[in-house]
């Protein structure tokens, strides 16, 4: 990690502000506790125990490295740029959603909390924070919409069987937004014994950075694989953009290589209208959600808005505020990919490749095979394969009747 903790430091500053966005807007009761996790967090990173116990647990646990993957097939029927898929779907779990809950729960031990709290969307960063509070024998509370719990059955079962207990949440919308609102409670009521982990690189500092640095591990090992594979850099990386964590893991370890192009890509769903998609960058304002300002779909009033994709995990209406600093900066640029071209592109993997990617990652790699296409093959891109698809079958059949029924 050492070369990546210096960078730590850079970005954000100690307010937690990149840039104009970021910061800490909470309720003053978690002021103090989230200056102690940050604490707590600055002197981890420099016990090597701690360090050693990450590395060795994301060997044996999590199964890293995960591979740098050629897509023969896929770019030979592009005739573009190679593409490579980092393998984030092998991950323990099925989705790099774990890097980050085991290294915010090896953290939580040394800071001697005995419960976790987390709450979930989709119930992938549910399930992987269920699966390392069993590992280590903590108390583990996940909150999630009722509407939710019912599109996910399966994570719920999942979560369930791990020992967590699954509090269905009932108030608002009923779906990740109001999943939060009360996970937020609860840590304030029992911020003694507890500890939050947030799933992506969202909420106030020093989340944003936290988790980063957890997720930055796919992009350390992605820049080592391809030197070794290809002997030099590639010219284009790719990930898709939910709240933003597996992006900015594989970005950051390239973000001072000038000649590597990123892009993000969030889920452009079904149009462009309000509540149709959940693309931030394109119709979200400035404002502050869930402890962080950044960039934000909501209406002329400032309610926030609802959003829409067929992948649950890139159903958010707030960016993480890094990712909104990177695109002010220009070193990140931003797209949208709606969902027939994410079901699409999850086709194409599944029948040139033999890997069935989850319909977050899918949005990547739409976008990466419209990028292939416009490059040369002496040109390499590499995308974030974020998760596996196993998840989304239910969703994607589903999909697939509501085409046949407005064909028919
Ligand atoms: C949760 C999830 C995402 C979106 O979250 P980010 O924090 O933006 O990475 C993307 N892909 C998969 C497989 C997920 O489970």
């Amino acid at each position: 990690m050492s070369d990546v903790v210096e960078n730590f430091q850079s970005q954000p500053d100690t307010g937690g502000h990149f840039g104009p966005y970021g910061g800490m807007f909470v309720p003053e009761v978690l002021v103090h506790p989230l200056q102690e996790l940050q604490e707590a967090y600055a002197e981890a990173l420099k016990d090597p125990s701690f360090l050693a116990e990450l590395e060795e647990l994301l060997r044996e646990f999590v199964g890293r490295p995960t591979p740098l993957y050629f897509a023969k097939r896929m770019t030979e029927q592009l005739g573009g740029a190679k593409i490579y898929f980092k393998r984030e779907d092998l991950c323990h779990t099925g989705a790099h959603k774990i890097n980050n809950s085991l290294g915010q729960v090896l953290l939580a031990k040394r800071m001697g909390k005995t419960r976790i709290i987390a709450e979930t969307g989709a119930g992938q960063h549910g399930v992987a924070t269920a699966t390392v509070c069993a590992m280590f024998g903590l108390e583990c509370v996940v909150y999630m919409g009722e509407v939710d719990m019912e599109r996910q059955a399966l994570n719920v079962y999942r979560m369930r069987r791990l020992g967590a207990e699954v509090v269905g949440v009932t108030a608002g919308q009923k779906t990740l937004k109001d999943a939060i609102s009360e996970a937020m409670r609860d840590w304030v009521t029992n911020i003694r014994d507890t500890h939050y982990i947030i799933g992506s690189a969202l909420g106030a500092h020093p989340y944003p950075m936290m988790v980063r640095d957890f997720q930055s591990v796919i992009g350390r090992e992605a820049r080592e694989q391809i030197l070794e594979k290809e002997g030099r850099l590639p010219d284009h990386l790719v990930a898709c953009v939910g709240g933003g964590s597996n992006a900015i893991g594989l970005f950051y370890a390239f973000l001072n290589d000038e000649g590597v192009l990123m892009t993000g890509v969030e889920a452009g769903g079904l149009g462009s209208g309000l509540g149709e998609h959940a693309a931030r960058f394109n119709g979200g304002k400035l404002g502050i959600l869930q402890g962080t300002k950044t960039y934000v779909l909501q209406d002329d009033e400032g309610q926030i808005s609802l959003t829409h994709s067929v992948s649950a995990g890139l159903d958010y209406a707030a960016i993480g505020p890094e990712h909104a600093w990177l695109k002010d900066l220009g070193r990140v640029e931003y797209t949208a990919i709606e969902d027939q071209e994410a079901v699409d592109a999850l086709g194409a993997a599944s029948r040139l490749e033999g890997i069935l990617p989850a319909l977050e990652s899918s949005h990547g790699i739409a976008w990466a095979m419209r990028l292939a296409k416009e490059m040369t093959p002496d040109q390499i891109i590499v995308v974030n394969c974020s998760g596996r698809g196993d998840k989304d079958v239910q969703e994607l059949a589903a999909w697939e009747a509501r085409q046949a029924e407005a064909q028919a």
